[in-house]
């Protein structure tokens, strides 16, 4: 019988000074979690009760899936990630150290390089796959900033899956079982969330999808077609078609005095244009050298799509004025595509193909260039899908106008291919007796990241309001008069029968006032409660309500039981 007064659960009215949303206020006042160091947590009992039944939900829709759970360690020799190319690659989220020995070690952020090791040493032939290896395990990221608790912290707990597949159909197939179970996972977690398509980023792949359980205060923006159901990542999301301006006269090429004006808004104001009819220009610095890339001026440019459309690009950052000075001889804010160096690549977002009588920057300081006309005065720049999608923007697949909400990812899954199989030559013999790279996929899910989702969607102003599947226990029974020997042991035996039921009970049996005790129950926010104590036990009740609308029913105490069984049936 877990009884509160030797259960190790303090709740508390302060807030953590860095708590910015409430998932990581409730956690850390309802008893959860505690801060050790900037983004490191220990999970307190209560905390990691609802770890647990997270844990079980995802282990048994992984098992049911096909996956085979094992544990990999967390510190990993760099000779694997220099096999990779990923030591470089990396940066600082990789938190790099060394033994005695001076070897260098990291404290894995992720788990694909240790993964296929082992496979390709033990793995030889198309007979032994495909297989999916799981694990829930804690991982390591040195996050450039830590921040919402559990949602984002340094030291977390994922469950990351690796599958090992002889054709594309096959890991088609482990993909298709992979995004499935997560869909069950979360509906089972009583979840509301969504499945969108994501960037593959520094994974690398083909193919890759997030799930995201929806809440305002989510890091992640989506971008969704109520029309046809497209979903993407704003990172991700395809614009559809740009519908041309009507063709405008070509007026003759002028360069105007534009002193001082460098940003988008002081040069439309200058030029009194409206922003549509500028082109805005930015200089990034590449490991390709210096790009330039063009977008309509009332619109921004989505950094990775560019670093996508340049292909082998791993680094994107805006270039420095110095470097912009001292390699394109140019001054920043005054930099245009006319007369740009040969030798300079430009790309253009789609937005500024159909324009043609545009502003922009004339490559020379205090000066832009008016009526600007493509072929006639550019030479011909790459155009690609460039911009970050906005509301309003028409659907990639059927038109229609997009919409943009918030989002937390709780999960991400791949399709790996031969990236890493290729890289560190993991191969098998096909039929034919080939050699070949296995096509692998790899499935995270971050743990305690959902259930601090769960509690951004489950909370009012009180406390937590738990979905049962996640709740730490079922039922607190409510001990109302702790010196009342006689009350007290009919809520102890209440709790006895429904443990005996095979539900999970706290039992409030402290020494505190009843508005302690009541304020309590509304912040740890157990989905069923039960009071036996009081008045309403001298008059042989007890008082059962449901945290999420706190009705409260009075019945006779033998009927309390069965009355507990079907509100908790109810929540199922
Ligand atoms: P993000 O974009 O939020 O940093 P990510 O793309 O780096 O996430 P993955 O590498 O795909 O994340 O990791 C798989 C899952 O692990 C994520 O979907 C998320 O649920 C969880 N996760 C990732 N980083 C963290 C973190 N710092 N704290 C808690 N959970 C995390
Ligand atoms: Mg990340």
């Amino acid at each position: 019988m877990t009884r509160w007064s030797g259960y190790y659960l303090h709740t508390t009215r302060e807030v953590p000074s860095d708590a910015e949303v409430v998932s990581h206020q409730l956690m850390a006042r309802a008893g959860m979690i505690k801060k050790l160091a900037a983004g490191i947590y220990t999970y307190l009992p209560f905390g990691w009760r609802s770890i647990a039944k997270l844990s079980a939900i995802v282990r048994r829709e992984m098992d049911a899936a096909g996956a085979v759970e094992l544990v990999m360690p967390s510190i990993q020799p760099a000779e694997l990630w220099q096999e990779s190319g990923r030591w470089q690659r990396y940066g600082k989220e990789l938190l790099r150290m060394k033994d005695r020995h001076d070897r260098e070690f990291c404290y894995g952020p992720t788990h694909e390089e240790v993964i296929t090791d082992f496979v390709r040493r033990d793995v030889k032939s198309y007979r032994q796959l495909p297989f999916n290896l799981y694990q829930i395990q804690t991982k390591f990221r040195d996050e450039i900033r830590p921040r919402f608790g559990l949602m984002r912290g340094r030291e977390f707990l994922m469950k990351d899956a690796y599958s090992f597949s002889a054709t594309e159909e096959s890991l088609d197939r482990v993909y298709e079982a992979m995004r499935n179970a997560y869909c069950r996972i979360f509906e089972a977690c009583g979840l509301a969330y969504t499945v969108v398509e994501a960037d593959t980023g520094t994974i690398g792949g083909s193919s890759s999808h997030e799930f995201m359980v929806t809440a305002a205060t989510g890091e992640s923006a989506v971008v969704h077609c109520p029309a046809c159901g497209y979903g993407a990542n704003q990172e991700k999301a395809e614009r559809g078609e740009w519908t041309r301006p009507p063709a405008e006269p070509p007026a003759a090429l002028e360069k105007v005095a534009t002193p001082g004006k460098k940003t988008i808004e002081e040069v439309a104001s200058f030029l009194a244009l409206p922003k549509e009819k500028l082109v805005k220009t930015l200089v990034y610095n590449t490991e390709q050298g210096l790009v330039v890339a063009l977008v309509r001026g009332d619109r921004e440019i989505n950094p990775v799509k560019l670093q996508n459309a340049l292909s082998g690009v791993d680094h994107l950052e805006l270039a420095s004025e110095e470097r912009i000075e001292r390699e394109l001889g140019l001054p920043t804010g005054f930099v245009g595509p006319v007369g740009l160096d040969e030798g300079v690549r430009i790309l253009a977002d789609r937005s500024v193909a159909g324009l043609d009588d545009f502003a922009c920057g004339a490559n020379e300081a205090d000066h832009h260039l008016i009526h600007v006309h493509w072929q006639r005065d550019v030479r011909l720049a790459e155009f690609a899908d460039l911009v970050l999608v906005v509301e309003g923007d028409p659907c990639p697949r059927c038109g229609s106008p997009l919409g943009l909400s918030r989002g937390i990812e709780v999960g991400h899954i791949f399709k790996l291919g031969t990236k890493y199989s290729e890289a560190m030559k993991c191969e098998f013999t096909d039929e034919a007796g080939g050699n070949r790279p296995m096509i692998m996929g790899c499935y995270g899910l971050g743990i305690g990241r959902t259930v601090a989702a769960a509690i951004e969607q489950g909370h009012d102003a009180d406390g937590i309001v738990w979905p049962l599947p996640l709740a730490p226990f079922s039922v607190l029974v409510v001990g109302l008069s702790p010196n009342d020997p006689v009350a007290m042991a009919a809520a102890e035996s209440l709790v006895a029968e429904l443990e005996g039921r095979g539900v999970d009970v706290l039992f409030d049996d402290r020494d505190e006032r009843p508005g302690v005790k009541f304020k309590d129950a509304d912040l740890i926010g157990l989905p069923v409660r039960a009071v036996v104590g009081g008045k309403s036990f001298a008059a042989g009740q007890a008082e059962l309500s449901l945290r999420h609308d706190r009705e409260r029913i009075s019945v006779p105490l033998a009927e309390a039981l069965p009355k507990l069984l079907e509100l908790i049936d109810r929540l199922r």
